[in-house]
């Protein structure tokens, strides 16, 4: 973004393709990160339609569900003007990053090696002034004040930041999008297997992430080595 580009004057309101077209604009060098969960999907789709034409990164820790994997392959073959980028590709338990049970003792070590490290080590070598996140406010409690753009050493422009869960399962439906499997089943958020349930009727769309650890966040959008 240069220093006279105006910050455009959003409301709640705004269309999110509103929000990727300004940022394609300011920011031709934004990338985006992905889990592809149901926001991931819908921001993915929005995305393609203002335009994006960069790269989709996706961090494999070894622990993700096979659904969550044939989720991204599926998402690959219908948005081939996409480049999807997995970093440490094929990783398993077993591959010396960290202890295989490091998730159960330790699970912030945990997702600083498998998840933060490798992401954060990309992205320098890339050096995008952007991202693109697909993160909600009613995700959870503690992303109630998501605004659409985050200032920081990298723009962090969240154009779903307005959209309620029910208004991106109407949008997945409609566009017929490969949502991930469990997201049916009550995996509102999809992350490792050793570290997700199913939501229980009334809890937050994140609450099956980490339940029982203290631990709401795997630290690539909070915490001191955030993105
Ligand atoms: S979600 Fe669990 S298994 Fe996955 S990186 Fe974090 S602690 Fe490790």
């Amino acid at each position: 973004m240069t220093a006279t580009s105006p910050r455009p004057d959003f409301t709640p309101d705004s269309d999110p393709l509103d929000v990727i077209r300004w940022t394609l604009e300011t920011h031709p060098d934004v990338l985006m990160p992905s889990a592809f969960n149901l926001n991931g999907v819908v921001l993915l789709d929005l995305a393609v339609k203002a335009g994006y034409r960069g790269e989709v990164v996706f961090v494999d820790t070894g622990y993700h569900f096979p659904e969550t994997l044939a989720t991204r392959d599926r998402l690959a073959a219908r948005y081939p003007e996409l480049t999807f980028v997995t970093l440490h590709d094929g990783a398993s338990p077993e591959d010396g990053q960290t202890d295989p049970a490091l998730y159960a003792s330790d699970p912030d070590a945990c997702c600083a090696v498998r998840k933060v490290t490798p992401l954060q080590a990309y992205l320098r070598s890339k050096a995008p002034s952007a991202l693109l996140n697909a993160r909600s406010r009613d995700q959870a409690s503690t992303r109630a004040d998501i605004p659409f753009i985050e200032d920081g050493a990298r723009v962090k422009v969240n154009p779903l930041a307005h959209w309620t869960r029910e208004m991106l399962e109407t949008y997945a439906r409609e566009q017929d999008l490969p949502v991930n499997p469990l997201y049916w089943d009550g995996f509102l958020s999809v992350g490792c297997w050793t570290c997700t349930r199913a939501v229980r009727p009334g809890e937050d769309a994140r609450a099956g992430r980490w339940a029982g650890k203290g631990k709401t966040e795997c630290g690539l959008w909070a915490g001191e080595n955030r993105l």
